[in-house]
């Protein structure tokens, strides 16, 4: 018997794709130093230099998290589970009679016609919903943030529900790449707006439900006014700055929020209402620093599993809507996809969390790229303009035959997919020991699917003292638009 840690998706590949770990160890620090003994690039994204855990990434034995027990020296005995949670990017429970209700619910007012009875009958012989439940719903507003692959199966539940009015955030035209898991759009839409196609899928399941688009990046100057009218909050973003917007524009607001999130096979629900329980901050201090944990277009999703998280939820918010049942709150719910396992962590409320504790240090909303540190410095590697190239002179030189050498530096099973002819491929994190295979006098052409990753390789190797290294502009997605049709874009 030892201690099994646990390891999240994200950062399998710095435990040499181990999903468990077995160790031993007294307590919770001396597991996961044995870990990062084993493992040395899991210590970095794992622990910050001052050796302390990262505020990005909670750990717990078993069901509890260690900074509401001793935090590193929790003890922990043979058979314990250590389970590591980071942020994902890619969102006190109470019984019945004092189960957690928005506010303004009521179903004054409200009228069901004969066409509604028939429509929501199975809800209104469930005594739980009943038709007093049913006008609740009527009567009542959620705001779908996103209508990616989380807000399609909420929006669509919703409206099968019968919610009165469901309100739209999003900017984006739907694409191909959409299709396998963003469920309210369809094939016939590709190249619309994401909010026409999500209106229409919406009001053919259930044209009773008043629908409020809102075409528009989510932002700090637009937040509060968007939130205010609605009772619930779906937060269905697939990035750190808009879920902390979110987060934050709910606390403030008074509103519940009720949280996805996905990784590959992994995903992560919760209900955030900072009024009964714990925040998404009190979760999450702090975001990972950009680049650090990929998103769902970087490190792709299983798109049935957007559906499962969704689904999750819509039920909350109906929960909320009704007032029936335990909801989501302080109580984190993890899903695998693969071994198709559910667990349940408890969450704290954080007394110093800086927008939902005893003493809040932000009552406002923030500049939420610079919180993330998007846009700053340190996140892109800067170039010179001798050291990119863009895909129509790449294929001039080709054509020319002067000798080049292309390197891919992604993953194998996207060279799979599509690659360039006698690209060499080395993936991002086998760019330093292969160093030597590659001749530092030759004019070396680096690219990846869209531009980061190589661009790393790029500057690694003009450090090493490569004379000639440039990066495809726009990687080789750009390939396929500029100079070759045929090469599919993923
Ligand atoms: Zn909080």
């Amino acid at each position: 018997m030892a201690i099994s840690v646990q390891i999240p998706t994200a950062l399998r590949q710095y435990a040499g794709n181990r999903d468990t770990v077995e160790l031993d160890g007294n307590t919770v620090g001396e597991v996961l130093g044995r870990l990062s003994e084993t493992y040395p690039e899991l210590k970095t994204h794992l622990f910050n230099d001052n050796g302390s855990l990262r505020n990005f990434v909670n750990v717990y034995v078993n069901d509890d998290d260690i900074r509401y027990l001793r935090k590193n020296e929790t003890e922990v005995r043979d058979g314990d589970v250590i389970t590591i949670v980071p942020a994902v990017a890619g969102g006190g429970a109470s019984g019945e009679n004092t189960a957690a209700r928005v506010k303004g619910e009521s179903q004054d007012g409200v009228t069901l016609s004969k066409e509604e009875i028939e429509r929501y009958s199975r809800h209104l012989i469930i005594p739980e919903v009943a038709v007093t439940g049913q006008k609740k719903l009527k009567n009542s507003s959620v705001l779908v943030i996103g209508t990616g692959g989380l807000g399609s199966p909420v929006s669509l539940y919703l409206a099968a529900a019968g919610i009165g009015k469901i309100g739209l955030v999003d900017f984006d035209v739907v694409d191909y790449t959409n299709l396998q898991r963003q469920i309210i759009h369809t094939t016939a839409d590709v190249g619309r707006p994401k909010l026409d196609s999500a209106r229409e899928g919406i009001q053919e399941i259930n044209p009773y439900v008043e629908v409020e688009t809102y075409e528009t990046y989510l932002s700090s100057d637009n937040a509060m006014g968007i939130l205010e009218p609605y009772d619930v909050v779906i937060d269905g973003t697939d990035n750190f700055p808009t879920r902390y917007l979110v987060n934050d524009a709910c606390v403030l607001l008074g509103k519940p929020n009720a949280y996805g999130s996905i990784f590959r096979f992994e995903g992560q629900a919760s209900v955030f209402w900072a009024e009964k329980g714990p925040c998404y901050r009190c979760l999450y201090p702090e975001p990972p620093p950009p680049g650090l944990v990929p998103s769902c277009a970087e490190g792709g999703v299983l798109g049935i599993l957007r559906g499962m998280i969704g689904v999750v939820q819509a039920n909350e918010a109906v929960k909320l809507i009704l007032g029936i049942g335990e909801p989501l709150i302080g109580r984190l719910l993890l899903y695998n996809a693969l071994n198709m396992s559910f667990r349940e962590l408890k969450l704290q409320k954080d007394p110093e969390c800086p927008i939902c504790g005893q003493n809040p240090t932000v009552d406002k909303l923030i500049d939420y790229q610079q919180f993330c540190g998007i846009g700053t410095e340190e996140d892109t590697v800067h170039l010179e303009p001798d050291e990119l190239i863009r895909a129509e002179e790449l294929k001039a030189l080709l054509e020319s035959g002067k000798p080049i050498t292309i390197i891919d530096v992604r993953e194998p099973h996207e060279y799979e997919i599509c690659h360039l002819p006698d690209a060499i491929l080395i993936p991002p994190n086998e760019v330093e020991k292969r160093v030597g295979e590659l001749d530092r006098d030759a004019h070396i052409v680096a690219h990846c699917r869209v531009g980061p990753r190589s661009a790393q390789a790029v500057k690694f190797l003009r450090e090493a003292g490569f004379k000639k290294v440039q990066n495809l502009v726009g990687g080789i997605i750009a390939w396929s638009d500029e100079v070759d049709p045929s090469m599919p874009k993923y």
